[in-house]
């Protein structure tokens, strides 16, 4: 019988009470691997008031003893790193080394963390007025939450978890039900690093689970990751009930190609950013907006796509796997009738992907559409599968319009051998992360990841500073000490003096 995952809540993995589960399939055979319990209203509680009542304790731990956790964290992240990625290649079909930089990217975030004296620095200045200063510190919050999506289940709880912590907060993690061993996996080592009973809760579950944990009344703060709907959902709903949210949310990514390019690193780059993790990445291009003469290489971009093939998460030959579940292929799938039906030529259609061995596989193969245009559902909604669509402009100027009319914001890249192009581009595109010749931008953690417009609802990011703005709070004290007793009388003005 396949394993029942615990929650962990005070420092203990313990058996959901619930009756609800829902079974995790290996993707590419449909092999069940375990089975996910959806937490109880009062385990939920339990998790938040455990959470409450470490942070009392945990807020007074010295910020270098919170930033040895994370030293010793991020070591036994990479000591694991190849058993992490195993777990969560059998749980998403990723292919080994894509699970590895799934679980790698992660990493980088626990380095930043052991940083987090200098991060939570906050600013002094002398003399405001007469021997008055004024100095800043940053405090932690209390109770944080996090909510994954299945895509990076390594990754983006390490993207909320070890910063929150570092800052002093406590936190409860929602990892998504389709991938939950890794981020229960990430947990036992976290305890095995030395983090206090009550630090970090797990609760499992769907949106039931989240919608109690955004309506909580202890909950301070929420960190969500996932599709537009959601995210637009959790703001609404965390900010009604006064919580700081921070949506990280779905995407349609453009990569522009200027015909000065150099076309192998282009056709390089298209194939590996939108077949690569089978199209499940929010920072995947979609879309390639060829540029006058550039267009002329569609056809080799097709036969490049052509070769990659999707296979096991072990087979060193597949380019990527399967798709997470049987319902998100028939959605791709969907799309692609779609696209052929609004009259986009279908250059190369993986609808009818077979892999040998695995007949139960949620398997797509490469697909590519040309003469998509901006009013085509292909175009509109994200898809996420490995489905790549070129549209051909003029200029530009005609690019960058194309891109700023798209209500999206994640991702964008351009690829030019122009000094000018690349910094027209730069200045202009209304996208938060932008490549130049680097086809998916995805910061490293000592920037923040910056989507923008429909990619993204809240004030401060995901990771770097922006991460520990949005998981504590600025103190600012104004101070005198007197060496004798004022002179004058009571000061009636609001000027300091
Ligand atoms: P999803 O929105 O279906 O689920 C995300 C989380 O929300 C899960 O934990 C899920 O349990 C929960 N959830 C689902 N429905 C809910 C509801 N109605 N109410 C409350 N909670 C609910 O997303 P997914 O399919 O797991 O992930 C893929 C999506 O995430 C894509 O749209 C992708 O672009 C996006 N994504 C965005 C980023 C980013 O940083 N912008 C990163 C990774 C993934």
């Amino acid at each position: 019988m396949a394993e029942r995952l615990p929650l962990f809540i005070g420092g203990k993995f313990t058996h959901s009470e619930s009756n609800e589960t829902l079974a995790v399939h290996d993707p590419a055979t449909q092999e069940v691997l375990s089975e996910v319990p959806f937490a109880s209203r009062k385990e939920i509680d339990e998790a938040v008031a455990s959470a409450r009542s470490t942070f009392v304790t945990w807020r007074e731990t010295p910020t270098p003893e919170r930033a040895r956790l994370m030293l010793r964290y991020q070591d036994l992240l990479k000591q694991h790193q190849n058993d992490i990625a195993k777990t969560l290649s059998r749980e998403t079909g990723k292919t080994f080394a894509d699970a590895q930089g799934d679980v790698w990217r992660g990493i980088e975030v626990v380095e930043h963390a052991c940083n987090i004296a200098s991060l939570m620095m906050g600013e002094t200045v002398e003399n405001v007025a007469g021997r008055i200063d004024t100095y800043s510190y940053t405090q932690p919050l209390g109770v944080c939450v996090g909510v994954t999506p299945f895509n990076f289940p390594a990754m983006i709880p390490l993207w909320m978890f070890p910063l929150a912590v570092a800052c002093g907060n406590t936190f409860v993690l929602k990892p998504s039900e389709q991938d939950p061993m890794t981020p229960n996996r990430l947990t036992e080592l976290f305890v095995e690093a030395g983090a206090p009973d009550g630090v970090l809760q797990v609760i499992h579950g769907g949106k039931e689970q989240v919608n109690a944990l955004l309506t909580h009344p202890d909950v301070r703060a929420i960190s969500f990751v996932g599709s537009v709907p959601v995210a637009q959902h959790v703001y609404r709903i965390g900010t009604q009930h006064l919580k700081r949210v921070q949506a990280m949310a779905g995407a349609k990514n453009h990569m522009v190609v200027m015909p000065d390019a150099n076309k192998d690193q282009v056709i390089n780059s298209l194939v590996g950013a939108s077949c690569g993790a089978a199209g499940q990445r929010c920072m995947a291009i979609s879309v390639a907006v060829f540029v006058g003469e550039a267009a002329n290489w569609i056809p080799e971009v097709r036969d490049a796509m052509a070769t990659v093939r999707p296979g096991a998460w072990d087979d060193d030959g597949a380019g990527y796997g399967p798709q997470i579940t049987p319902q998100a292929k028939q959605r791709i799938l969907g799309f692609i009738d779609a696209g052929k039906q609004e009259g986009a030529d279908c250059l190369l259609d993986g609808s009818d992907c077979q892999v040998e061995g695995y007949p139960n596989g949620n398997w797509v193969g490469p697909t590519l559409f040309s003469n998509v245009s901006m009013d085509m559902s292909v175009y509109k909604e994200e898809i996420f599968g490995p489905v790549l669509l070129c549209a051909q402009t003029d200029s530009l100027d005609g690019a960058i319009g194309m891109i700023n009319a798209n209500p999206f914001g994640n991702g964008t890249s351009i690829f030019t051998s122009s000094g000018g192009a690349a910094r027209k581009f730069q200045h202009e595109i209304e996208v938060g992360q932008v490549g130049i010749n680097i086809p998916i931008p995805v910061p490293l953690p000592f920037f923040s990841f910056t989507g923008w417009r429909q990619s993204f609802f809240g004030d401060q990011h995901a990771y770097g500073k922006q991460a520990v703005k949005f998981y504590t709070e600025t103190k600012t004290v104004t101070a005198r000490w007197f060496d004798e007793a004022p002179a004058g009388g009571p000061n009636m003005t609001i000027k300091l003096c």
